[in-house]
């Protein structure tokens, strides 16, 4: 090329790039926002009781109902929904979820409600633990988002809603005669999660097997002791049609697990191995894949980020939940396109449940198109 042409060029380059620079973009359909509010987030939040259908029993203990912490974010005549359902195994109580979200009540009065990432990273530098009231703040946070911009969650992190899985319906510990009935009531979910670990496994996988012959997935909730008798649970449950076993032993005794990983015929999952996105790496050599719960991680962002740091290291994913109503779990549902396992049926253990949103059909999630996470309040 000769200079003159070379000179033609660069003089094209440079002017493009000046009218590129100067040129009037379209606004936006979301231009309300680029204007930030003045006022940010105004706070409230109420417990609500959900009682149980059966009384819930898991290898660390029995309870009959759930009392969780139900959030309202205002700004701007919208409101954005969250629900904080907190677990005593991880230091939360119904106190110590409501204290967190009033240490946050400044950072939300002051909050940007665009910048979402910003609020989130605030809320994490100021409050110590007490995942469950975070992940109810960013549940609403994201709900307002959802609501502003007029598209739901899903369609926001770019996902196909009809790539959301089956869901398992969960079977708590229970006597063979209760853990029968349950198996009938369940006839609508093609797949079962069943709560092992509390001393009669043999007497409950008979029971189930009474009943039907539908695919399995165990959770022993820690509740084997030793490896022993942990790998000599895992293959009599691979002879039975158990798919996985989650968390066969406690969450500290991970050199145990990889032995029995090793050993395992089936694939071993953690859960309260796991919370955040920073637990998983060092998961990798003892799991085949992890539970992530928006509850544990504090939001559904760091949920989000738990799923592809699992995914990256070549971890299956299982989106779990608490006790909880249609909004967390509609919230977690929103995720589940992205995820290998879904056990989102919180709000299917309770009986009045103040929500509307994720419906379950054969199993399968089908998500509300509604703005926001997208539940709106029962009659
Ligand atoms: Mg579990």
């Amino acid at each position: 090329m000769d200079v003159s042409r070379r000179e033609f060029f660069e003089t094209m380059r440079s002017g493009l790039l000046a009218a590129a620079a100067t040129a009037a973009l379209p606004r936006v359909a979301f231009a309300s926002g680029s204007s930030p509010s003045e006022s940010g987030y105004l706070l409230r939040y109420a417990p609500i009781r959900l009682h149980l259908k059966h009384a819930w029993t898991l290898s660390r203990g029995t309870s009959t109902y759930k009392d969780n912490v139900f959030v309202e974010l205002e700004c701007d005549g919208i409101v954005g929904l969250g629900e904080a359902a907190h677990n005593i195994r991880y230091g939360e109580t119904l106190e110590s979820t409501q204290q967190a979200l009033e240490q946050a009540r400044g950072i939300l009065r002051r909050a940007n409600p665009w910048q979402f990432v910003e609020t989130q990273l605030e809320i994490r530098r100021t409050i110590e633990g007490q995942n469950a009231a975070k992940a109810a703040l960013d549940m609403a946070v994201l709900d307002w988002v959802g609501k502003k911009l007029g598209l739901p969650l899903y369609q926001l992190w770019g996902l196909n809603p009809k790539k959301a899985p089956q869901t398992t319906y969960s079977i708590g510990i229970d006597s063979p005669e209760i853990i029968r009935q349950k198996v009938r009531e369940a006839a609508p979910y093609p797949l079962l999660k069943v709560k092992m670990g509390g001393g009669n496994d043999e007497e409950i996988l008979k029971a189930i097997r009474d009943v039907t012959d539908k695919p399995l997935r165990v959770d022993a909730n820690e509740g084997w002791k030793t490896k022993e008798e942990a790998i000599r649970k895992i293959e009599w449950l691979a002879r039975n049609g158990v798919e996985f076993v989650e968390q066969p032993m406690p969450a500290q005794m991970l050199e145990e697990t990889a032995w029995l990983r090793e050993r395992s015929p089936i694939p071993i999952i953690a859960d309260e191995s796991v919370h955040t996105a920073a637990d998983i790496p060092k998961l990798a050599g003892a799991f085949d894949g992890v539970n992530i719960k928006v509850d544990k991680a504090g939001g559904l962002q760091e949920a989000y980020r738990a799923i592809w740091m699992a995914k990256s290291l070549g971890l299956k994913t299982m989106l779990g939940c608490m006790i909880a109503s249609s909004l967390s779990i509609t919230a977690s549902a929103h995720l589940s396109p992205l995820v290998d396992y879904a056990d989102l049926d919180g709000h299917l253990l309770i009986e009045n449940d103040p929500y509307v949103g994720v419906e379950v059909r054969e199993g399968w999630l089908i998500l509300p198109e509604r703005p926001g996470i997208g539940v709106i309040k029962r009659d």
